[in-house]
C-alpha cells in the first residue's frame, strides 16, 4: 500500500500492541478467541502517517470431519482399487454376489 498523505510505499505493517512484534496476521487471527480483536498498525516511515486496523472476531466456527464417513470412503476406494486388479470375471462376479449380499443384509 501506498500512504495517502505523501504517496511513500514505505510503510510498515505491525500486528499489535497486544500481540509478539513480529506476529503476522494469519497467525494472529487464527489464535484470536471469539470476540476479541486484532490490530494492525500502518506506519509511514516518510512522513510519519499511522493508521490502526481493527478486526474483531466475531465468531469462531469449528467444523470436525466425520471420522466414520472418512473411514468408509477410504474402504470404499481400497474395495475399487482391489477389485480392478482382479482379471478373472469368475472371481469378480463372485465379488460381486458377495458385495449385493453383505449390502441386502
Ligand atoms: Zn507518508
Amino acid at each position: 500500500m501506498d500512504c495517502p498523505d505523501c504517496g511513500s510505499t514505505k510503510i510498515t505493517s505491525e500486528v499489535g500492541p497486544e500481540q509478539a512484534t513480529g506476529t503476522n496476521l494469519e497467525t494472529a487471527i487464527f489464535s484470536a478467541d471469539e470476540g476479541s480483536s486484532v490490530q494492525v498498525v500502518h506506519q509511514c516511515w516518510n512522513c510519519g502517517w499511522e493508521e490502526t486496523r481493527t478486526v474483531t472476531v466475531d465468531e469462531v466456527t469449528v467444523k470436525h470431519g466425520d471420522k466414520e464417513v472418512i473411514e468408509h470412503s477410504r474402504l470404499v476406494s481400497q474395495l475399487i482399487a482391489a477389485a480392478q486388479s482382479i482379471e478373472d470375471t469368475d472371481k469378480l462376479e463372485r465379488l460381486l454376489d458377495d458385495a449385493q449380499t453383505e449390502a441386502e443384509s
